[in-house]
């Protein structure tokens, strides 16, 4: 048995769709939710602990992903060092979520953690390696 903490960001769309029923009732999931700011029509956002085998929790997450509600486990994350980024938007090209983006005004880079779906492809996207993945437990 595997627990996660995990935060799942919910698109307006989402937010009336029955997802913790699925969890329980598709992969045998056991949760506790440990925050929640769901409000039907709005982006939601759900901090859960979730408990189960590793494969029902891997394909749980991925079922999330298909329906458009990214996720962030709590022992990783996606860390920009700003020092060593040159703003180039070569990492926003291959952003699946719109995570990163350019400030328009500005052309400054935008990390906006809450859509990050951690899929890592920015990391190898950028030609100074100022994108990294931190682990943490
Ligand atoms: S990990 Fe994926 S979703 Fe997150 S910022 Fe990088 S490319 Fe975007
Ligand atoms: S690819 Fe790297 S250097 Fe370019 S904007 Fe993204 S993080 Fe900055």
């Amino acid at each position: 048995m595997k627990k996660l903490k995990v935060i799942l960001y919910f698109p307006p769309e989402s937010t009336d769709k029955p997802f913790t029923y699925h969890l329980v009732k598709d992969f045998d999931i056991v949760f506790n939710i440990l925050q929640a700011e769901v409000q039907p029509g709005k982006r939601g956002r759900l901090t859960m602990e979730l408990q189960g085998s590793e494969k029902n929790i891997e394909e749980a997450l991925e079922f999330a992903k298909s329906h458009g509600i990214g996720y962030r486990p709590f022992n990783k994350n996606i860390v920009r060092n700003q020092g060593e980024c040159m703003d180039c938007g070569a990492c926003t090209a291959v952003c699946p979520s719109g995570a990163l983006y350019m400030d328009k005004k500005s052309w400054e880079l935008i990390f906006d953690e809450s859509k990050c779906l951690l899929c890592e492809l920015c990391i190898k996207a950028c030609p100074v390696k100022a994108i990294d993945v931190n682990m943490f437990v």
